[in-house]
């Protein structure tokens, strides 16, 4: 017999292109599925579940479409000393921290982040992995724990030239691998992309190599391009040519492929990126606080490239990051410039970004798998779809995540996580780990 969940009394905001706003309508999850969206009093059955959701407003779970779960152990960490400039900012942190990371580490790094994730509401998880020291086997510790979470999650692992031969052919391995084992799994929990960090830290030889594994698994790529303006400096010095002309020249671009940050872009580049239809994933609490600038997300969307929402890593709060955004890019322009756009990337583009990797997932639909959020909301002014981003920009993003869902089953509900899993126990291990990790440093 099939498992089904009712959801009544909700304010549905069915997210997609088109956002509904729906009231007086149930939502009837059937196993892992939206069966039916139809007002309450349709539904007449019994049903393994029932959920009152009133005074909460019913969404589709949010999807960080750049993330890093590895930098967990970086919280709290103080041996780092203050950096000047991005490039510093790696070298006195990421890469010191990333060389550091085990196996364990990545396992418990990851499954923090990913409660986290459960907690504010975000259900879908793109990531982009590095420890160069514990290369093989790492993507397989995160799948470890995403399958615990029973999130879903795309990962790779972010190849580059700076640690020596030895682990770029180990980074090869470990892409082609997971890809290969993902493909071969077929549920619509884990993807892998292929990895890259940057342009600047990988040469023409080894970009050839990824480039011939990643087309013949039919993948695509995963890279941070023009973070800062000293990839395009190095890019243009080595190889006489921008940052993103480079990526095309190799095929890394592509509808398949996230071009994470693209702060320092051109309009030659930005043609490049909407022709291709490479996603742009935005980030930007972190290019704030690494000082980097501030991507014209306006321009870049205008010019129909597709501009998604990550975190990188700095939370996995996607609302927040959805605020921040907006923010910047009012500080950037003036007050009338950029509040649309930010929540575009995240309830539409972010869904249509996921749905090039995952099945029918992104809005609540019938026939979508069943990832959906409950949120504390009572609207304290009138709420339509004329006004939804202004409730959840400035009403919604304040409130709780009460309930989490995902593939129809329940993640967490009244704030409490359902899951076989002891967070006290997870955090202690973590801890020490942490702390073991940090006499490394
Ligand atoms: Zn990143």
């Amino acid at each position: 017999m099939k498992k089904t969940i009712l959801i009544n009394n909700a304010i549905i905001a069915t997210g997609g292109e088109k956002n509904r706003i729906l009231y007086n309508h149930s939502i009837l999850i059937s196993d892992d599925k939206i069966q039916k969206i139809a007002l309450k009093n349709k539904f007449k059955g019994k049903y393994s579940k029932v959920i009152d959701a009133k005074d909460r407003i019913a969404m589709p779970g949010f999807i960080n479409a750049h993330m890093h779960f590895y930098s967990t152990f970086a919280r709290g960490l103080t041996k780092a000393k203050p950096s000047k400039d991005f490039v510093n900012v790696l070298n006195n942190l990421w890469w010191r921290l990333d060389k550091k990371i085990t196996n364990a580490d990545s396992y418990y790094s990851a499954i923090i982040p990913l409660i986290s994730a459960i907690k504010s509401g975000t259900t879908t998880l793109i990531d982009h992995h590095a420890s160069p020291l514990s290369i093989k086997g790492s993507l397989f510790s995160i799948e470890k724990a995403v399958r615990k979470t029973g999130l879903r999650a795309s990962l790779c692992y972010e190849l580059s030239d700076r640690d020596g031969k030895k682990t770029i052919q180990e980074g090869l391995e470990e892409n082609i691998e997971f890809i290969k084992s993902t493909k071969k799994k077929k549920d619509n929990f884990l993807r892998a992309l292929f990895g890259l960090h940057a342009s600047f830290t990988i040469s023409d030889e080894t970009l050839e190599e990824a480039a011939y594994h990643g087309h013949k698994l039919g993948t695509g790529f995963h890279i941070h391009a023009a973070e800062s303006q000293a990839d395009q400096i190095y890019c243009e010095m080595r190889h006489k040519m921008r940052v993103i002309e480079r990526l095309e020249k190799f095929g890394i671009l592509g509808e398949k492929s996230i071009a994470a940050h693209c702060v320092h872009v051109n309009d030659k580049e930005i043609e490049i990126l909407s022709r291709t239809g490479t996603a742009v994933i935005h980030n930007p609490q972190s290019n704030a606080n690494n000082s980097v600038g501030v991507a014209d997300i306006v321009k870049l969307m205008n010019k129909n490239v597709l501009v998604g929402l990550g975190t990188d890593a700095m939370t996995v709060n996607m609302l927040e990051e959805m605020r921040t955004a907006i923010w910047l890019q009012h500080l950037k322009n003036d007050p009338s410039i950029g509040f649309l756009e930010p929540i575009n990337a995240l309830m539409i583009n972010n869904a249509l970004i996921a749905k090039r990797y995952f099945k029918n997932i992104g809005s609540l639909k019938e026939e979508n798998f069943a990832d959906i959020v409950l949120i504390d909301y009572i609207p304290p002014t009138p709420l339509d779809e004329s006004n939804f981003y202004g409730h959840l920009a400035f009403g919604i993003s304040q409130n709780t995540v009460d309930t989490t869902i995902v593939n129809g089953k329940v993640l967490m509900e009244n704030k409490k996580l359902k899951l076989n899993i002891d967070e006290e126990e997870i955090a202690a291990k973590s801890c020490e780990l942490a702390s073991k990790l940090w006499k490394r440093f």
